[in-house]
Order: C-alpha cells, then sequence, then structure tokens
C-alpha cells in the first residue's frame, strides 16, 4: 500500500504499487481472462481476432523455450528496446492534434530519456554496457498508439492492446538487441486512482498453464494519479522504478516474495533521515530520476553482483538472476 511521509519538509510519496508484485491478481480481473477475452470476440464476430491471439500466445511459447528464461526483460546490459505503446481505453485517451497531449507525449520522452541515462549510468558502475533504444521521435518504430474496448484502469485493456504487439522475438530481431520493455503509457486524468505498475515474468508460471499476459513484462505509467487525497504525476524516477521492477527488482518499501517485513522496517528506519530515497523505495514528487539512490540491494536483484550484505544479513530472498545451485 502506498503512503505519504514527510521529508525534510518536503512531501514524499513513495512511487507504487499494489501491481509491482511479480505474480500479484487484479481483482477485478476474471479468472481464465485470456478465454473469456477470446470468447467475447468470438461472440462479437471477431473471429480473425481469436485466430491472432492464438499465433501471438503461441510466439511467445516458442520465444520463452528458445531465448528467456527471465522474460522478455532478463539482464540489464547490451542493448534493450522500449517500446512504447500510447494506450486509449473508454476511460483514458491520447489525441495528438490537441496541443495538451502533443506536449505531454514530448514530456514522456524527457522523463523516458531521463530515466533511461540513470540506468545506463547505475549499471555502468557494474561494468554493464546497457544501450537502451527507446526514442520514438528519432525511430517512430519504437512506439505507437494502440486503443482498446475496455477502461484503461483495468487489466483486460492491456491485454486487448498486447496481442495487437510485435512480439519481443520480433522487436528483438528488429533491432539486433537482447532484451525488450513494453511500456504502456495512460493519459489518466488526476482523479485516476490506479498506481503505475509492473507486470514482471514469474518464472513459476511457466509451460502450458502460462496465460498470454504471464509470458511478457510490461511496465504501465499512469500519468497522473490521486495518491490518498494527493495529486501524483507520473516523473522520470516513476519510469526507473517500473523499469527496474522489469528486471526483477523489487519494492524496498514493503515486505514481499524477497523483501523481509524486517527489512522493510529498517528502510524506513534508514530512509525517514536520509536526503535522498532509494529508487525503489520512494520518491519525491518533482525530483529527477538522478536524485535517488541505487544501491547495491538494488544491484543485486538487477543482476548487476552476485552479493550484497544487507540481502545475506537480513537473510532476503535470491536474486532470479542467480542460478539454483
Ligand atoms: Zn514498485
Amino acid at each position: 500500500m502506498k503512503k505519504i511521509v514527510l521529508w525534510l519538509l518536503t512531501t514524499a510519496l513513495l512511487l507504487c504499487c499494489a501491481g509491482c508484485t511479480s505474480g500479484s491478481v487484479d481483482p477485478s480481473e476474471p479468472e481464465n481472462a485470456d478465454g473469456r477475452l477470446i470468447a467475447q470476440q468470438i461472440s462479437e464476430g471477431a473471429v480473425p481476432a481469436r485466430e491472432l491471439a492464438q499465433t501471438v500466445l503461441t510466439e511467445y511459447l516458442k520465444e520463452r523455450e528458445a531465448y528467456s528464461p527471465l522474460g522478455n526483460a532478463g539482464e540489464l546490459d547490451g542493448r534493450i528496446v522500449i517500446f512504447t505503446v500510447f494506450a486509449s481505453g473508454t476511460d483514458y485517451s491520447w489525441d495528438f492534434s490537441k496541443q495538451e497531449d502533443a506536449d505531454q507525449k514530448k514530456k514522456c520522452l524527457k522523463d523516458l530519456s531521463e530515466a533511461a541515462a540513470y540506468l545506463t549510468g547505475q549499471a555502468a558502475k557494474y561494468g554493464r554496457d546497457v544501450e537502451f533504444l527507446y526514442d520514438w521521435e528519432e525511430d517512430p518504430g519504437l512506439a505507437a498508439e494502440y486503443s482498446a474496448g475496455h477502461p484503461m484502469a483495468s487489466a483486460a485493456s492491456t491485454r486487448e492492446i498486447a496481442y495487437e504487439l510485435a512480439s519481443a522475438r520480433q522487436l528483438k530481431e528488429t533491432y539486433g538487441a537482447g532484451q525488450v520493455i513494453y511500456l504502456f503509457i495512460v493519459n489518466s486524468g488526476p482523479d485516476n486512482t490506479k498506481h503505475s505498475h509492473a507486470n514482471s515474468y514469474d518464472p513459476q508460471k511457466t509451460g502450458e498453464n502460462a496465460s498470454f499476459m504471464d509470458l511478457i513484462e510490461y511496465a504501465k505509467i499512469n500519468l497522473h494519479s490521486d495518491y490518498e487525497g494527493e495529486r501524483w504525476d507520473a516523473q522520470s524516477s516513476t519510469y526507473a522504478h517500473e523499469i527496474l521492477h522489469l528486471f526483477g527488482v523489487p519494492d524496498l518499501y514493503k515486505a514481499g516474495p524477497l523483501i523481509t517485513q524486517e527489512y522493510a522496517d529498517h528502510m524506513d528506519a534508514v530512509m525517514s533521515t536520509a536526503y535522498y530515497p532509494d529508487i525503489m523505495y520512494g520518491g519525491v514528487p518533482g525530483w529527477s530520476a538522478w536524485d535517488h539512490v541505487f544501491s547495491d540491494v538494488d544491484a543485486y536483484y538487477a543482476g548487476l553482483t552476485d552479493t550484497c550484505e544487507d540481502v545475506e544479513a537480513y537473510g532476503l530472498g535470491k536474486s532470479q538472476h542467480i542460478a539454483d545451485q
């Protein structure tokens, strides 16, 4: 759960996110949602959509077996495609003929650019040479507009759009990249109560039991949201935080599969007196990604280092980047 804390007289807003945890379930989603969506499309006469869905699912299953034990965003290393989806639904939408939306799109690129530079810089400290391809002004093929017949606040909209996207394997081939991230950007209004979140690949969800959405990794950035009565606007630290989730880094402000409650409490204590927040702990409105600490814990879970004092001292979970013995 998010919360607001006082931070050196500045309101600090913890970034995210009910949906951050790998494998989390959106309670608004029915079980077997893939099947329901396909059934709905059939009932609407959209049989080609069903065929498309099956084709794409087959494509992703092939990719998982062939390339990506950690999903489409595996290693924070080398060339990484960020394919941006300007996503419109029945609640929030984009209209780039409007100056306001065109300006917002430019701000998205600025924030994403800052986040990419921040992550590249952090990885370089650990000897990794990361190159993010994301600039849709340089290469229009790196972004596209998509519309869904569902509210963008629901995961059903993401699923509906995802079926239409080029697969990670196709994008890797096109750009000579080793990793792919899908970034959904939602032009949400300040009344939106959903937070930005990330859908990380869960290695437990594999084989025939995997749904299409289990097999792709994406971050969904909600540009504006109401956070317990306070307005929160996505900023570069939001992008960096969500992208790190896709490479396996957990939230550090709450207990989860990798983080103990003791460590979350420890982080609360440390962060209450720290000037700069950890990128996976929280954010301060208006602060750049560069104003956030990238700790050894973050590096450990991102696969940049195999050892980490805090992980050992607090008995934290093992990084997905370290193979089972
Ligand atoms: Zn998070």
